[in-house]
């Protein structure tokens, strides 16, 4: 197995309180497969991915349990200096905004050439060579024009493609992929979507894809987990999960995006909000939104049930039907 995240736990800690940001996820990835984390704005998906590559500013938090295995090591223990080589060699993160990532004041010649020599200490001319080749992977066309240009000067659909690009530099063996189409067109989303598909097949590379948008999901991954305040409250592979949703959550977001498989009356919000970390229900943090919550479930949180080889869901309702994990 490629990665394996187990029970991680990433508390922030704010006047005195603590924040489970992400509160015992676990997950298993393997090489050329795409894992979807859904879940709405705040459910901790970021962060979780931002653990993996112990990106938390531990001035505001830290990883408070759990493990983050990489091809069988943990990183968790890992002392920075071992992380640095591992972030962008082997797992790479882009972003949605490719204007954070990008620096402004430098062209993407130079900024593509610096990635690929900080990382495969390659000489100059070896670097050039290798910016040309990632451009023409991520099919930007008139490659020697936009070496040549900053950021500001592309469409954010072509910085999109140069951050995945920049990416690629080192051959990653995880891409990690943070709502990478959110803030694209329609039409430049799907084109971004079919480029990322299309290198990770080239490269055998495994995609870990943090989205709100289960449409992206469906295009794009294998398996699916879905996240709510924190918790992982439901994992399938992607077919089984649009076909049956097990968890009251899961289902209310279906309910609540177009059906890619079935046809839909009509569209139906989830009543209520996420709650804040800072106020977090005692129980299934999902019980004052959910239309089928019984008296345990404002009490306990359910362990996860396993449903099968590669399904499990945390739910009261499914308790009995699968062994806890
Ligand atoms: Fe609803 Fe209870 Fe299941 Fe939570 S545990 S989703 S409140 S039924």
């Amino acid at each position: 197995m490629l990665l394996e995240v187990r029970d991680l736990k990433t508390y922030f800690y704010v006047n005195g309180q603590e924040l489970r940001a992400v509160d015992g996820v676990s997950f298993a990835l393997d090489k050329g497969r795409t894992l979807g984390i859904v879940g709405e704005s705040g459910c901790g998906k970021s962060v979780a991915c931002m653990s993996i590559l112990k990106l938390i500013d531990p001035q505001a938090g830290r990883i408070a349990g759990g493990q983050v295995l990489f091809e069988g090591k943990d990183l968790v223990p890992l002392p920075e200096k071992e992380m640095t080589g591992i972030r962008g060699n082997q797992i790479s993160m882009i972003f949605q905004e490719p204007m954070t990532s990008l620096n402004p004041v430098f062209t993407v010649g130079y900024q593509l050439r610096e990635a690929i020599a900080i990382h495969q200490q390659a000489g100059r001319a070896a670097a050039a060579r290798r910016s040309a080749e990632l451009l023409e992977l991520t099919r930007i066309p008139d490659a020697a024009r936009v070496l040549k240009n900053y950021p500001h000067q592309l469409s954010g659909g072509m910085r999109q493609r140069v951050m995945i690009a920049m990416s690629l530099a080192c051959s990653p063996k995880l891409l990690i992929a943070d709502e990478p189409t959110t803030a694209l067109d329609v039409t430049i989303q799907a084109q971004v979507l079919e480029l990322l598909r299309d290198v990770k097949s080239e490269l055998g590379m495994a995609v870990l894809l943090i989205t709100h948008d289960l449409g992206v999901i469906a295009e794009m991954a294998d398996d699916i987990l879905v996240m709510y305040a924190g918790r992982m409250v439901e994992y399938a592979p992607v077919l089984e999960l649009f076909k049956a949703p097990r968890h009251p959550y899961t289902a209310g977001l279906m309910r609540s995006k177009p059906n890619i498989l079935h046809e839909q009356e009509k569209l139906s919000a989830i009543p209520g909000n996420v709650p804040s970390l800072y106020e977090m229900p005692a129980g299934c943090p999902f019980h004052p939104r959910c239309e089928q919550a019984m008296e345990i479930c404002a009490e306990r949180f359910p362990d996860v049930s396993k449903l099968g080889d590669s399904q499990g869901v945390a739910c009261w309702l499914h308790a009995r039907e699968g062994g806890a994990q």
